[in-house]
């Protein structure tokens, strides 16, 4: 469907858009200001007009403005959304916020509802995570002079389809590895990230900072076990040697993709203290894992769990997708079963957004064009299906194995307006998984496509992106190095 949205003045564009699109996540939706009357009414298959009445408290009239619009929609489709008028990724600052404020629960589940038309569920869910990353960050200190540490390994086994992060395959890169790591042992020896520093961030603000212990620790990308056991073994060396991580409440490496884990990368971990990782298995079904080009099997993670509890790892992650193509609830109850059996610490349940369901359909075509793929025919006709019941099973299964919500966000075009959560058995959570998403604190991160937030004391935020490109890292920091020569 073609949808045209005519707004008599040009305030809230955004939050209006990002309402159409929740209803309408897999149609086109325009967005026009009075100006553009004739544009707007050209070839649509829906029109709606919005009246953005006089701005006197801009939040309020938002708010209001958002919950009209939505019964309009609403009415219109005959549905109702999990979120309500919610497109922030990250609900869950809504109820910290009123949590610090001293309200009561019920207060604040009155307010969310009220305000924002949120389901019972969702309330219940972002209420307890909020309540649970409350009670878990009570124990950490989060001064401004405390930071955490983030490490970015861009390198995957193979790229998966539906991949939107920097990664890059290990075939290609690796014969410069240890380039790239004599870049990030570079950026770690002058203690501030090489990315192009935003206007607002002064460069005396992102002072070398060597001197400071990190609270928390954090390894990930791509797939960091993409490292040989030797330049793993050399990545953590250098990070002690520039950080003093003995205040870190924990050290995680994202191990990932089950392919890339060995005795010996297990081994070089433990070494190195890392106390949490993750085995990501994303789905249980060797179907799904075939189609979606993760060249593993499900033995493959079932060995790769296993080999991790042998070696002594207490506090093992597992992913796992919903919405995956051809993937309908049996399927994923398939998967769930099967994590339930190997019995992880934490599980985090990430819905697939439309964005990469449409990458995945598009790097497709894309193959089949280029003659890469000498069976389409099993592609044609995937349905990409999530639902509120498949959510909610897999939330349940989390429950079962004793875990809790602790951190949640949503990603822009979730298909079925749903939600990324993270599940943790109490005592394995993972406090840098809540810190980067409440934005308490700084994140220094360093490697390609690493991105590290400062937080000031008045709140904001300023984020420095490093190059997502490794060739364009490599440069970047190479520049850097003959400037400081
Ligand atoms: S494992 Fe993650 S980062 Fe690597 S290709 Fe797959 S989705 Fe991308």
């Amino acid at each position: 469907m073609n949808i045209g949205v005519q707004l008599d003045r040009e305030e809230f564009l955004y939050d209006i858009h990002s309402l159409v699109k929740s209803f309408f996540p897999d149609d086109d939706v325009s967005i026009y200001t009075d100006g553009d009357t004739a544009k707007c009414e050209a070839a649509r298959d829906l029109l709606l007009y919005v009246h953005i009445p006089e701005i006197d408290d801009r939040k309020r009239v938002k708010d209001s403005l958002k919950r009209e619009f939505y019964e309009t929609l609403s009415d219109y489709t005959g549905r109702t959304l999990p979120w309500g008028t919610l497109s922030g990724i990250r609900p869950t600052k809504i109820p910290m916020k009123m949590l610090e404020e001293g309200l009561p629960e019920s207060v604040i589940r009155k307010r969310i509802q009220d305000t924002y038309l949120v389901s019972d569920q969702k309330t219940d869910l972002m209420i307890s995570v909020a309540e649970n990353e409350r009670r878990l960050l009570s124990g950490v200190s989060l001064g401004s002079d405390s930071f955490s540490l983030y490490i970015h390994v861009p390198f995957c086994p193979s790229i998966c389809l539906y991949c939107t992060f920097s990664a890059s395959p290990v075939k290609q890169w690796e014969k410069r590895m240890d380039e790239y790591l004599d870049a990030v042992e570079f950026e770690l020896s002058c203690g501030r990230p090489m990315g192009q520093l935003p206007e607002s961030v002064k460069k005396t603000e992102i002072v070398p900072d060597t001197n400071r212990k990190p609270v928390t620790f954090y390894v990930g990308g791509g797939t960091p076990t993409s490292l040989s056991a030797a330049q793993l073994d050399r990545l953590l060396c250098m990070a002690e040697k520039y950080y003093d991580l003995s205040g870190c409440v924990e050290r995680t490496v994202e191990a990932g993709r089950p392919d890339s884990i060995t005795p010996e990368k297990l081994e070089v971990l433990k070494k190195h203290n890392i106390t949490r990782i993750s085995v990501n298995p994303q789905t249980m079904n060797q179907k799904t894992l075939d189609l979606i080009g993760r060249h593993h099997t499900v033995e493959d993670t079932k060995k790769a769990f296993k080999m991790a509890r042998e070696a002594g790892f207490d506090n093992i992650n597992m992913d796992i997708i919903l919405g995956l193509p051809g993937e309908e609830a049996e399927d994923v109850q398939n998967t769930l079963r099967q994590i339930e059996e190997l019995n992880p610490d934490s599980l985090t349940v990430h819905s697939l957004a439309v964005k990469r369901a449409s990458r995945l359909t598009k790097n497709l075509r894309e193959e089949h064009a280029a003659g890469k793929i000498a069976d389409y025919s099993r592609y044609e006709g995937l349905a990409f299906v999530n639902s509120g019941e498949i959510i909610e099973n897999a939330y349940e299964s989390a429950l079962r194995m004793g875990m809790e919500p602790y951190y949640l966000y949503r990603q822009k075009n979730m298909k079925g307006g749903l939600e990324n959560t993270g599940f943790a058995r109490p005592g394995k959570e993972c406090l840098y998984n809540i810190l980067i998403m409440e934005e308490m604190q700084e994140i220094r991160a360093f490697g390609a496509g690493a991105s590290t937030k400062t937080v000031s004391e008045d709140g904001r935020i300023d984020r420095i992106i490093n190059p997502k490109d490794v060739k364009t890292y490599l440069e970047r920091v190479a520049t850097a190095k003959e400037a400081h020569l």
